[in-house]
């Protein structure tokens, strides 16, 4: 007799699972910092550093977590001084942030107070995935599984040989990229520590004369080219600006709050749900047009011809 088993497990990722990602440094002497609300943990030579880390993320703490109505567990902040290497990185699942403190001098961005920018930038990235999550840190996807066996050909087996096994994930996280960069280099209104600087528009601009702009779902995932990376933020950061420009701050956090549920998979269907009425949608699209007259020539981008699509089917 065959046998059919459809077993859901939930499966409870260790935490430490996420920590391969990081090199440790054990041969350097390791110190830390309290703050408020965060602990900076700091190697010889960075205590100044670790100082103005713990200022930064304890000042940024109330602004971000308001704006998505949610406050995370005490946060670690890993400050690296080692390697000749810029960036920050978020460990969302973790409640922890490293950030080199080398200053990221990138031709594609203008210029801003490295640790002011990064400790916003990831501490909001901390926020807003949290607050987009569908259940909990510990349980980042369910699996649905299906295992099937071969009849027995022997009377002393229990069960024949197995001859399938599905295993489906499904991920209790749905963020695409450019709303989490998009959130990210936005952070608050008040914040001035990342701009839509002349740089970003120019670029943006360059992609929407030459027809080459990311389409709505390239906008969604990363494993581009270096440049091809960057303008997933850069699509994020003028979208999200935009968002907060046209409907207020507090759609983002609606807009994260609706992906967060649990039958709402696309950011699509958070936007129909927050952004729902036409007459909005019609605003953004036109605002949008609007706002790339290049030479008195209207530029349309693919992102206002997918909300054209949007419109046409309401
Ligand atoms: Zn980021």
């Amino acid at each position: 007799m065959k046998k059919l088993f459809l077993i859901f497990i939930f499966t409870l990722l260790s935490k430490n699972g996420f920590s391969q990602f990081t090199e440790f440094h054990p041969e350097l002497d390791w110190f830390t910092i309290k703050g408020e609300h965060v602990e900076v943990h700091y190697h010889n030579g960075a205590e100044r550093t670790a100082k103005v880390i713990a200022k930064i993320a304890d000042e940024v703490w109330d602004p971000i977590c308001s704006l998505y109505d949610y406050e995370p567990t005490k946060v670690h902040y890993v400050v690296k001084d080692i390697d000749d290497y810029s960036n920050g990185a978020t460990y969302f699942f973790d409640n922890k942030i490293e950030i080199w403190t080398s200053a990221l001098d990138f031709d594609l961005r203008g210029t801003h107070n490295w640790l002011r920018n990064v400790i916003s930038h990831e501490f909001t990235h901390l926020v807003q995935i949290q607050a987009a999550m569908k259940l909990s840190r510990s349980i980042p996807a369910v699996f649905l599984q299906m295992i099937n066996y071969q009849e027995e050909r022997r009377p002393d087996l229990l069960y024949g040989y197995p001859n399938y096994v599905i295993s489906y994930p499904i991920a209790t996280l749905n963020v695409p990229a450019w709303f989490a960069e998009g959130t990210a280099q936005y952070m608050r209104q008040e914040f001035d520590y990342d701009n839509w600087d002349a740089h970003r528009d120019m670029i943006l601009r360059s992609y929407v004369l030459d027809g080459n702009m990311l389409t709505w779902n390239e906008m969604g995932v990363f494993g581009k080219t270096s440049l091809g990376n960057e303008s997933v933020y850069n699509s994020g950061f003028a979208l999200t600006r935009y968002i907060a420009q046209q409907y207020g701050e507090d759609k983002l956090r609606e807009i994260t709050k609706k992906l967060g549920k649990l039958g709402n998979f696309t950011i699509d269907a958070a936007f129909s749900v927050t952004l729902l009425l036409m007459r909005h949608l019609k605003m953004f699209w036109e605002k949008m047009e609007m706002k790339f007259i290049v030479n008195g020539k209207v530029i349309l981008l693919k992102i206002t011809q997918n909300v054209r699509k949007k419109l046409n089917r309401i």
